[in-house]
């Protein structure tokens, strides 16, 4: 009989710190004497669902390269394979002796799904399979409500059910036996059966090179998202609560892309973040925002395991009968930055450009989607879900329910956030539109946010001419925002007549 084998299945968990699945894997390679074999499986099951947009494979192929370079230095080596995962364990299982499986669970409906039959295929073979908890600080199964039904207000299910549990463990350091456990190495004929492939194979990287930008603001892998972590900790995080709201300050960890892709987890940060309070440095009210923030990545986890339809289907039914506009022409206008709403734009091209966007103006191009040009929040959804790096199912669904009023804990319809004097609150100076919307730059802050509004000299002299040089507003927004309470309105009446 072969040496016994242990696969570690490596997912939404790209990290080598703090992975208990992949520490339990290395132990039991300890115990049974038995070689590692580490495996990424670019999964073809789900095809119709949720693949990765764009952005996401952009990371995703970063992402592997620097986990590979990490285990090539503690003398490990990572399988690369594509398919459908269930199969591919399967060959795995016949081809070396695997006695055990371990990975870090994930909460997507598909994945659950994937897993469970996963999971007992490899019961039935007799293999020892485990899963861990490697993506969040409670998991959802654990929080309810004294009647045991899941919480549907982020403050309840935050403050009594997560934060009235025992504190979240302490991370994990990485096994220092790694650099010692015997790597399985794959045989070319192995390497040919599998169709084991390299990171490049897997043509994660876009075809027309829109990410040029994404250079320079990100760098995928553990170490980077470490560093940040412990840079955020010791500057921003101190005035977190009142900075994260400017989008031309850096006042917000920019995490997100990192935490998605597991190349840190939620531990890290927590413990972190609180520590860096021992070392006084971290006013408390600081503290508990950036980690309610956290909580909500976590809340929109927590719907997704018990509302698995939230990326599809409104979380409140009263939404299905609201008249929602296609509107073509708008949506493109939206996509492209091109509503003549300044912040809005800023917004739309900081995402096509960079990959990301900040949460305050995803809010407001959010609200300018689906209320002012009522437009569903699917289609916000998908272009979100194309261009974010961090696009994450469990917090894109539940954000864009959040704004549309169709969610759970959602804001409310009629809350309908005003592009103009939001940009004026929140980029007084016009900074943050500046750097995106640069045929805006020499107007004066006044105008900034409204250009519409500008006198024709001032324009002129600042090179700008509307519908030309930038567009004027596609919508006007007093009368659009009327027509918001009035589409709500019908639908609420809709929704009462059917019920
Ligand atoms: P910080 O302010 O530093 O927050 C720390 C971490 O907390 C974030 O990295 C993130 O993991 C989590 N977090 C913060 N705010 C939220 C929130 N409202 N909901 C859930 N988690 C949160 N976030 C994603 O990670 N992926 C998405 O696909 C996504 N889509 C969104 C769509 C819309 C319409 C809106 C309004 C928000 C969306 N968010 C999404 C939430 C939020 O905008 C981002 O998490 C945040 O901007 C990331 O920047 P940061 O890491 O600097 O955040």
């Amino acid at each position: 009989m072969s040496t016994p084998t242990v696969l570690y299945w490596f997912r939404q968990d790209l990290r080598l710190e703090d992975n208990p699945a992949l520490n339990r894997a290395i132990e039991l390679c300890q115990q049974h004497t038995a070689t590692l074999l580490l495996v990424y499986i670019q999964d073809q099951s789900h095809e119709h669902e949720w693949q990765n947009g764009e952005a996401s494979n952009w990371w995703l192929h970063h992402s592997l390269l620097s986990l590979n370079n990490h285990l090539e230095k503690q003398g490990q080596q990572l399988l690369i394979l594509t398919g459908k995962p269930q199969q591919i364990i399967d060959t795995l299982v016949q081809t070396y002796n695997v006695t055990h499986v371990t990975w870090n669970r994930q909460y997507e409906p598909w994945a659950r799904h994937r897993d469970t039959g996963i999971k007992s295929q490899l019961k039935e073979q007799g293999i020892n399979v485990r899963s861990f908890n490697g993506t969040l600080l409670w998991e959802p199964e654990q929080i309810a409500k004294k009647d045991g039904s899941p919480y549907k207000v982020f403050t309840h299910y935050y403050r009594r059910g997560c934060l009235g549990q025992p504190h979240p463990r302490r991370p994990l350091t990485l096994n220092a036996a790694i650099g010692d456990v015997e790597n399985q190495t794959l045989t070319a004929q192995h390497q040919n059966t599998l169709g084991e492939m390299g990171i490049n194979a897997l043509q994660l990287l876009p075809c027309i090179s829109w990410d040029s930008e994404f250079y320079s603001h990100w760098q995928p892998g553990e170490a980077t998202a470490r560093n940040k972590l412990d840079q955020f900790a010791a500057t921003a995080a101190q005035a977190y609560k009142s900075q994260r709201d400017f989008p031309a300050t850096p006042g917000t960890s920019k995490l997100s892309p990192h935490l998605h892709f597991g190349e840190i987890s939620p531990q890290q940060i927590w413990h972190s973040i609180q520590a860096s309070v021992n070392g006084e440095a971290l006013d408390h009210q600081e503290l508990d925002c950036y980690l309610s923030e956290i909580g909500w990545r976590e809340f929109s986890y927590y719907l997704l395991y018990h509302f698995q339809h939230i990326p599809k289907q409104n979380f409140q039914a009263k939404f299905n009968h609201f008249p929602w506009q296609h509107n073509h022409a708008a949506l493109e206008a939206w996509q492209q930055g091109k509503t003549g709403y300044p912040i809005v734009d800023a917004g739309m091209r900081e995402l096509w450009q960079t990959g990301y966007m900040h949460n305050r103006v995803r809010m407001i191009v959010g609200s300018f989607l689906v209320k002012n040009l009522l437009i569903h929040w699917h289609h916000g959804e998908a272009w979100f879900w194309d261009c974010l790096l961090d696009a994450d199912l469990a917090a894109n669904s539940a954000s864009w329910q959040w704004i549309a009023g169709s969610g759970a804990d959602a804001a409310p319809y009629f809350r309908v956030f005003n592009p103009v004097t939001q940009g004026q609150k929140f980029d007084k100076d016009g900074n943050y539109v500046k750097t995106y919307c640069p045929e805006l730059s020499k107007l004066p802050p006044k105008y900034i946010h409204c250009p519409w509004e500008a006198p024709t000299d001032i324009l002129r002299a600042c090179g700008i001419k509307l519908g030309n040089t930038y567009p004027k507003p596609i919508v006007d927004l007093a009368e659009s925002r009327k027509g918001a309470l009035e589409a709500f309105a019908q639908c609420k009446a809709a929704f009462e007549e059917s019920a």
